[in-house]
């Protein structure tokens, strides 16, 4: 076995804390990475305290890992010591279903592994994830790092990218489209940046008046301050398609109103409540309401690529591992420019 430390929550209230566990040796499919830089989402909140359900814990969250290869099985193919990889939300599917032979193994009908809380079919303990000094993945679900990608930056691709990413390509986000981003975090201003780099005229919807200036500096054409009626007024019946990454109960009617006729509005946000749609407001214009899951692994390589050429990485605020409890009070608060990223190397100070 492989000694690794991490953070760990213990209980939905508890504060992450230092924790020693082992990973899996190596088969010959697999490559252990030492963790360099891993990002925070908020996914890993809504986790560790168990918002979204029963939480098995410890939990180590975390699935935004940019890393270096210490160590390969004996069938490994795509990578060698000394490389960089990443790995994102996924650690495995079932590869027989047809989503996994589509090259959506998000959707895998046999349920894929997600990189943390998940049953592990290795060890058939709880997957755990990023916020430690090492991790073993199957090669086939690790990615490969571009060459010129500031490696701490471009550690939240590995989620927030790919979620964004992958829903404005499917609804063919591009150029004479108006296309709105609803939450300026981390997913948010990847969206911005991504949605801007296909071609799309792009809306900024934030509560935050503060992030006014900031939304047009990342790339977005307009800004709406959300709570200000004539702002919002003025958008209405106007857009192509709306990505909505929100974390909290908000109100969904009032974005679909702002559609246009035969518009999608994709969630991406994963607020735990539910909540109400007003029927009017889709029925008025053929609208569509619709939800998108991260992005396959064809796909995440693709979007790391895509994010090379455009020249695209996240804003971050490095973190040590220790500031990781005050990162989650920002985050909650909507506090963070635009996304924290441990730094491993602090791990073991
Ligand atoms: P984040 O950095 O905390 O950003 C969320 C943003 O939502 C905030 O910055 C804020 O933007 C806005 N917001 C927060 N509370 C709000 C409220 N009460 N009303 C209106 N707006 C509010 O979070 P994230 O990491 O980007 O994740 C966003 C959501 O996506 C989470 O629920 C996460 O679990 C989910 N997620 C889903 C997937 C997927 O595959 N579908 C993948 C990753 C994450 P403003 O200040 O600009 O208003
Ligand atoms: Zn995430
Ligand atoms: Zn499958």
């Amino acid at each position: 076995m492989i000694k690794s430390i991490g953070y760990a929550a213990t209980s939905s209230t508890a504060p992450l804390a230092p924790f020693s566990f082992e990973r899996r040796e190596l088969t010959a499919a697999d490559v252990q990475i030492e963790i360099l830089y891993c990002g925070v989402c908020h996914s890993d909140l809504h986790q560790v305290r168990s918002e979204w359900g029963a939480t098995p814990y410890p939990c180590v969250p975390g699935h935004e890992i940019v890393g270096r290869v210490v160590k390969v099985g004996s069938a490994v193919s795509k990578f060698k010591v000394g490389d960089m990889a990443a790995v994102g939300c996924m650690v495995d599917s079932c590869r027989q279903c047809s989503p996994c032979k589509e090259g959506e193994e998000q959707f895998c009908e046999k349920g894929m592994t997600w990189t943390y809380c998940s049953p592990d079919k290795h060890t058939g303990a709880f997957t755990l994830g990023g916020y430690s000094s090492t991790i073993v993945v199957d090669e086939a679900f690790t990615l490969k790092v571009p060459a010129g990608l500031d490696l701490a930056a471009a550690a939240p691709l590995l989620c927030a990218g790919i979620t964004t990413y992958s829903p404005l390509k499917h609804w063919k986000v591009g150029p004479g489209q108006r296309v709105g981003v609803v939450g300026l975090g981390g997913l948010g201003h990847m969206a911005v940046k991504i949605a801007r780099a296909m071609g799309a005229h792009v809306v900024l919807f934030t509560t935050s008046e503060s992030k006014r200036e900031d939304g047009l500096r990342l790339g977005a054409h307009e800004v709406v301050v959300s709570k200000n009626k004539d702002e919002m007024k003025a958008q209405r019946n106007s857009l192509n398609f709306i990505l909505d990454t929100v974390s909290a109960a908000h109100d969904l009617n009032a974005y679909l109103s702002l559609l246009k006729l035969d518009g999608t509005m994709t969630l991406v946000g994963l607020p735990p409540q539910p909540a109400p749609v007003s029927a009017f407001q889709l029925t008025a214009k053929r609208r569509q309401l619709a939800g998108s899951s991260i992005g396959g692994i064809a796909e995440t390589q693709e979007m790391l690529d895509f994010c090379a050429k455009h020249g695209i990485v996240s804003d971050i605020e490095l973190i040590p591992m220790q500031q990781i409890n005050e990162a989650y009070e920002r985050l909650v608060k909507g506090d963070v420019k635009y996304r924290f990223v441990i730094d491993m190397a602090t791990l073991s100070a």
